[in-house]
């Protein structure tokens, strides 16, 4: 692969295209600040879809659509009709629709909500395209330009899973890269697997004195809660479980009707995830089950509704996506570390398609909060280590 790069970026339409990225930069970035001012919180990506259509159409890509998730997808022809490689980034946000969304310098720093993630991945997107058209750079793959909703939490990876569904675009794909905020260093090859659940207990409810007895949900899933806490205990570094939120009850003098916790699990491993799943449904129905009441007074009932889930996966270190990757970065005098994350990419890796998440370049923090903030450090080698990554495993140039 090293080989291989170097000969490419000796090519002259590899070079234009680096001049071009270079020259550019600030273009980049005025992209990212403008994408990431068009709010697009979960399941409302609507508007900044559009805007980004119409940036992929002027960039030069083909056949630009939105699809039925709400996608943005485009095509580059390649020179022979060999599977294409998927280009991505988000367009969803954490944040709510009620969060006031505005970019502002502050130094050498451009703050806003999701600007790093992912403003950065769509502004690299487009960066890439322009540069592959400036250079009159075609590869032998031809390229797919995603920009994908549902990314974050709630979303569920909806998008990512339409895309590669049986109507999605990337059907037949078979390399997924998914530029996702900043940095130069990180490679995700391991796709961290999540499933989340609400438990809730329900019961008749009463009066706390006249009704005492009742089966008591909150106390039920008190008792849940304190063995998942023994269960969860750090040091079982292959999964996670978190109770993350809780509530019920009705007031202070009645023995609540309803209470619920909200669940998190993650694993990078399938079977795990399984594993923890059953744990969970097996202490809450023992704890229910134990809960003390006076017999014939009622009982709880339990449901566990699963909120969310994202498939654990990974892509072999050896495989063409990592190796093309790691030669991008080392092209850049970065060495790369290979690392696990829940990204889309979880998508594709757990169908067996060579997928990764990578940075756009640039420095980044305070992401998923309104302080989220980035630098444009460098940020041009973001675009550039993708670049040499779609034209790696694109087969190369097409003479
Ligand atoms: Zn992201």
């Amino acid at each position: 692969m090293d080989a291989l790069l170097r000969r490419l970026r000796d090519d002259a339409r590899v070079r234009a295209a680096e001049r071009y990225v270079w020259a550019e930069d600030a273009r980049t970035l005025s992209d990212q600040v403008l994408l990431t001012g068009i709010p697009a919180p979960p399941f409302a990506e609507r508007v900044r879809a559009q805007r980004m259509a119409e940036l992929m159409a002027e960039a030069g890509l083909e056949e630009v659509a939105i699809d039925g998730a709400g996608n943005v997808v485009a095509n580059l022809e390649g020179a022979s009709e060999e599977s294409a490689v998927v280009l991505s980034a988000h367009l969803d946000t954490v944040f709510p629709a009620e969060t006031p969304i505005s970019v502002r310098k502050d130094g050498d720093r451009v703050v806003g909500p999701g600007i790093s993630d992912d403003g950065r991945g769509l502004a690299v997107l487009l960066a890439v395209a322009r540069a592959l058209r400036e250079g009159r750079a075609r590869t032998r793959a031809p390229l797919l330009f995603a920009a994908t909703v549902g990314e974050e939490g709630p979303g569920n990876l909806r998008g990512v899973r339409h895309l590669f569904g049986p109507r999605g675009a990337g059907v037949g794909a078979a390399v997924f890269i998914s530029v996702d905020g900043a940095g130069l260093d990180r490679v995700v090859t391991r796709g961290v697997g999540s499933r989340r659940f609400r438990v809730t207990v329900r019961g008749p409810g009463g009066h706390s004195w006249v009704d005492w007895g009742l089966a008591n949900p909150i106390h039920a899933l008190g008792a849940a809660v304190g063995d998942l806490a023994e269960l969860a205990a750090p040091g079982d570094l292959i999964g996670t479980l978190t109770v993350a939120r809780w509530g019920g009850g009705t007031s202070i003098n009645a023995i609540p009707q309803e209470a619920w916790i909200e669940v998190d699990t993650r694993s990078e491993s399938e079977g795990r995830l399984e594993e923890v799943e059953e744990k969970l449904r097996r202490t809450v129905s023992r704890c229910v089950a134990e809960t003390r009441c006076q017999p014939h007074r009622g009982h709880l009932e339990t449901e566990i509704a699963v909120l969310g889930i994202r498939p654990a996966g990974h892509t072999p270190a050896e495989g063409p996506v990592v190796r093309a990757a790691v030669a991008a970065t080392r092209a850049l005098g970065v060495e790369p570390e290979l690392c696990a994350s829940s990204t889309d990419a979880n998508v594709p890796m757990a169908a067996g398609i060579d997928a990764i998440t990578v940075g756009g370049g640039g420095t980044a923090g305070m992401a998923h909060t309104t302080d989220e903030w980035y630098r444009n450090d460098q940020g041009c080698e973001g675009v550039l280590r993708a670049l040499y990554t779609v034209l790696l495993v694109g087969g190369g140039l097409a003479d």
